[in-house]
């Protein structure tokens, strides 16, 4: 049924139902009714075949019984038996002559006596014959059927023969066939008392009258009879030629019993058969019915019952088709609807009839209504589109709003920022030197915060992109906490930073944007601790091909974040506090623009934090592995057994150093004040050839670390082997002190390993374990050699003029100043420059139209121009280097950069410049 159910369509599934609850029940009960009629018609013929076999076999031995009687009369008669004992002498005689009229006149009265007799024959043993019947010619005689019947009478059981059909002894009657019954007449022999035959009386019997008898039964339709004698030959058959034949007996075979039915197929057609058996004569009555004929009646109640059936078919024919067309077609046409309307093409305007009051109808009236409420959703939906496009529109307006402005903040800010450092490298008074250094600090964060707005920006509009450069995470990583440890020293807080010896250092990636997140949680951490230390640590999480998956974790002391607040400081805008915002500061897009970068660099970002317990925020991030660069490490079996003594008050920061030397194959204890150190010189596991080196914290108490450094001197102890690691904030103080302590060797906080390595390697240069090769394996300090160049500088605004033609001037190189494009390319077609710095946005002829023109007329020698732009927005590096550009700063001018690239340029020599410039 749930075949039925999923699988067909409605009107196909009602004929299916219809055709088995009312067609399949119709057709078994027809042909249970035909198959109920076959049976009583068969039982009833079957009696009605068997009465009337039984009438005809009443009837026949009738005629039998009568013809016996005959007999046993006639074969009682003195005179007969006297005439057939007449002795065969007497032939001729009067005698004879006289029996002979005396018999046949007996015989005659008897041949009156019974209808249908053709004749009565009487044979004497001795030859003689008396005959009445059809023929007075009774001469000729068939001997051989005589001799046959004569034997057959002597032999037979019963005192009659019925013989049934055979030839007429009398050859001269005109019945050639008739039905022969004989009988053997005897005589009491007196002298033995024994019975003799003295002769044998025949009775012929007409076929004509058997036929005409058995000829009038009414058997039915096509139905016959057959009667055989007791030598199986047909005495009657409706067939008058073939009376006299006999029949073969694999039929009467399957008779049991003298009477009963059975059905068989007579000459290939169905037949139902009757017989009955005379006990009397040995003959059998048999009727034939075609059971064609007798199953009429019951085919005429299969024909009804297929003609129900066809027309109950016709029925459902047409209620499936009815049905198709009141049900199933709307239902049909609904769906085609609903498919117009999800393949987007219907027509809106149509309506289904709603006149009908059924199913059907309430359905076409919820389908109307299901398309107004569609209709209405669609004009909300494009009522939204276009808002949505209008807001899609007021965004592009915001961000390119905001890309004209940070152009236009960023280039006064340059001729600030410029400025100002040139006037800090004058001679100043110091509250000069303090104004101006406040003005340099504001100009600095205001630039940060132009920068976060533009970044803001283009993750908005879905611009911001990470460049792949190589870079070296420890430089990069030292530089970075170097430019933050002043502030930090400033509040008291401790920075330090430790980075895993298996983190590898030449990595592919941004190490720009890498940079910033850094500054921002560093700069966070920092705004939020009031005492105590920020930590930033490095590991490496895992290794894949050419790639690194970095883990980034800084932690704090500060005043913590609530649970509820650690996630929405990831979204924009968002504040854990609004009171902290008023006391810290800060616009809440840092986090944004972190989470944002870090998920470009395929890593995240989270925090985990308790309120006035510190905050450790935690990043990951993916970067390629520069194979090209590996690190040379000489130093670190160099350092293998070597003792060293570390003293530092801050015990993350013991455990650092610590763990620096360890890695490098040093011996390290660490004390926390100044007299654990000498203590630790004279305790009893000290090494037995002494400490090689001491570290001193420049920040120990009790005694101080100057007064320790002292009390070692006096000890013995060689201050050339003390390093002593200083704060950055008091540097030129300390460093004096340690001169006249003897302490040349100092390294200032926060330091990475390859600091501290080069320090102690500086240490140890004079003794005599240290190898030769580990001076080779330190940074030079030698500052890079240019030689002068003659730049081509093309900007409009004076004070930018102003600004990088003294800081290109300090470098020692010769600036020429073109106003415009036209200008420049004037001046490139006057004069020889080694490379033009070239502003994009200028008044009469553009950078990149100048640019141009100078590609197109410059005659084998390529001379590096230099893109200068406040416009940092994806794409203008394309349209730089469409113009044939060499590579681009973006303003405010970054110095070292501007270097680097002047460096680049002075060694230019026609190849492309490096990607890392198109920043
Ligand atoms: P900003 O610091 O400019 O407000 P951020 O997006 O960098 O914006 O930080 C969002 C907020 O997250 C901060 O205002 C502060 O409430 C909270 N926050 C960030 N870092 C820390 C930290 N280390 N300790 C406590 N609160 C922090």
């Amino acid at each position: 049924m749930k075949f039925i159910t999923q699988r067909f369509k409605i009107a196909t599934k009602l004929s299916l139902y219809v055709l088995l609850i009312g067609i399949i029940p119709l057709i078994v009960f027809s042909w249970i009714s035909y198959d109920n009629a076959q049976q009583v018609i068969v039982r009833q013929v079957s009696q009605n075949s068997q009465e009337l076999l039984k009438q005809q076999k009443r009837y026949l031995e009738l005629i039998l019984t009568n013809l016996e009687s005959l007999i046993t009369n006639i074969t009682s008669l003195d005179d007969v038996q006297a005439a057939l004992q007449a002795d065969a002498d007497t032939q001729g005689t009067y005698a004879e002559l006289a029996t002979k009229a005396k018999i046949g006149y007996i015989l005659s009265g008897y041949i009156l006596s019974l209808q249908d007799l053709i004749s009565i024959d009487l044979f004497s043993v001795e030859g003689a014959h008396y005959h009445v019947g059809d023929t007075l010619d009774f001469s000729e005689v068939d001997e051989e059927t005589l001799d046959r019947l004569f034997s057959a009478a002597l032999d037979a059981e019963n005192d009659v023969l019925w013989s049934g059909i055979e030839p007429n002894v009398n050859a001269n009657s005109t019945h050639h066939q008739v039905i022969t019954i004989a009988r053997m007449i005897r005589n009491i022999d007196g002298e033995n008392l024994e019975e003799r035959p003295i002769g044998m009386l025949l009775i012929n019997y007409s076929i004509e009258s058997f036929y005409d008898t058995f000829a009038q039964v009414e058997l039915g339709d096509d139905a016959y009879m057959m009667v055989l004698d007791a030598n199986r030959r047909l005495v009657y058959h409706p067939d008058r030629s073939k009376i006299g034949s006999s029949v073969s007996n694999a039929l009467l075979a399957r008779f049991e019993g003298d009477s009963g039915t059975l059905r068989t197929r007579i000459e290939g057609e169905p037949m139902f058969i009757a017989y009955d058996r005379s006990a009397l004569s040995d003959w059998y009555l048999i009727s034939f019915i075609p059971e064609r004929s007798l199953m009429r009646e019951a085919n005429r109640i299969r024909n009804f019952a297929s003609l129900t059936v066809t027309i109950f078919l016709v029925f459902v024919l047409w209620l499936a088709l009815t049905m198709t067309r009141d049900i199933a077609q709307p239902i049909n046409r609904i769906t085609e609807h609903f498919k117009q309307i999800q393949q987007g093409h219907t027509d809106w305007g149509m309506r289904l009839p709603e006149e009908r009051t059924d199913e059907i109808g309430e359905l076409n009236r919820w389908f109307n209504n299901f398309l107004d409420s569609l209709i209405a959703k669609r004009q909300a939906e494009e009522a939204l589109m276009r808002a949505k496009e209008q807001a899609e529109a007021a965004s592009r307006a915001k961000g390119l709003f905001l890309a004209n402005m940070s152009h236009e903040i960023r280039t006064p800010m340059n001729g600030i920022i410029g400025m100002t450092e040139l006037a800090l490298d004058t001679e100043l008074t110091n509250q000069q030197r303090d104004f101006l250094g406040t003005i340099k600090t504001s100009a600095h964060s205001l630039l940060t915060l132009i920068n976060d707005i533009l970044d803001l920006s283009k993750i908005e509009s879905g611009k911001l992109e990470l460049i792949e450069e190589s870079f070296h995470l420890r430089e990069m990583i030292g530089l970075l906490m170097k430019s933050l440890a002043l502030g930090a020293y400033a509040k008291n807080v401790e920075i330090l930073f430790f980075i895993d010896p298996d983190v590898p250092d030449a990595l592919i990636g941004d190490s720009g944007r890498l940079r910033q997140i850094l500054i921002n949680l560093m700069g966070n951490a920092l705004k939020f601790t009031e005492s105590g230390e920020v930590v930033l640590r490095v590991r490496k999480e895992t290794t894949a091909a050419r790639c690194q998956r970095l883990h980034f974790s800084v932690t704090d002391t500060g005043i913590g974040i609530a649970p509820e607040k650690q996630d929405v400081i990831f979204e924009m805008f968002s504040q854990a506090d609004v009171s902290t915002t008023r006391r810290y500061g800060g616009s809440g897009l840092g986090l944004t623009i972190s989470a944002r970068l870090v998920e470009l660099m395929h890593g995240r970002i989270w925090v985990e934090s308790e309120v006035g317990n510190g905050s450790v925020f935690q990043f990951t991030a993916e970067f390629g592995c520069n194979e090209d660069v590996t690190l040379a490490d000489p130093i670190s079996t160099s350092f293998a057994c070597l003792h060293f003594l570390v003293a530092e008050h801050n015990r993350t920061q013991g455990a650092f150093v610590a763990q620096m030397l360890t890695h490098l194959g040093a011996e390290c204890c660490v004390v926390e004040h100044g007299e654990d150190v000498l203590n630790a010189l004279s305790a009893a596991d000290a090494p037995a050839d002494g400490y090689r080196v001491i570290l001193l914290d420049a920040g120990l108490s009790g005694p101080d670390s100057y007064v320790t450094a002292q009390k070692l001197r006096e000890k013995g102890f060689d201050p050339e082997r003390i390093v002593m690691m200083l704060k950055a904030e008091r540097s030129n103080e300390w460093e004096k002190r340690c001169s006249d302590l003897g302490v040349r060797h100092t390294i200032t906080k926060p330091f990475d390993d390859a600091s501290l390595r080069a320090v102690i390697a500086d240490c140890l240069a004079e003794h005599p374990k240290l190898p030769a090769d580990v001076k080779a394996g330190l940074p030079s300090d030698e500052p890079p050699t240019q030689r002068p160049l003659a730049i081509l500088l093309a900007e409009d605004n004076t004070t930018n003029q102003k600004v990088a033609t003294l800081l290109l001037q300090r470098q020692g190189h010769n600036v020429r100043v073109a106003r415009n494009g036209i200008e420049a390319v004037a001046l490139w077609q006057q004069e020889d420059f080694d490379v033009i710095l070239m502003d994009v946005q200028m008044p009469e002829l553009d950078g990149l139209e100048a640019t141009t023109q100078i590609r197109a007329t410059e005659n084998g020698k390529h001379i590096p121009i230099i893109a200068l732009t406040a416009h940092a927005m994806k794409g203008d590096s394309d349209r730089c280097m469409a113009a044939g550009m060499n590579g681009y700063i973006s303003k405010p001018l970054q110095f070292d950069k501007l270097i680097e690239v002047l460096a680049w340029a002075s060694e230019e020599d026609g190849s492309a410049m490096k990607a890392e410039f198109w920043t």
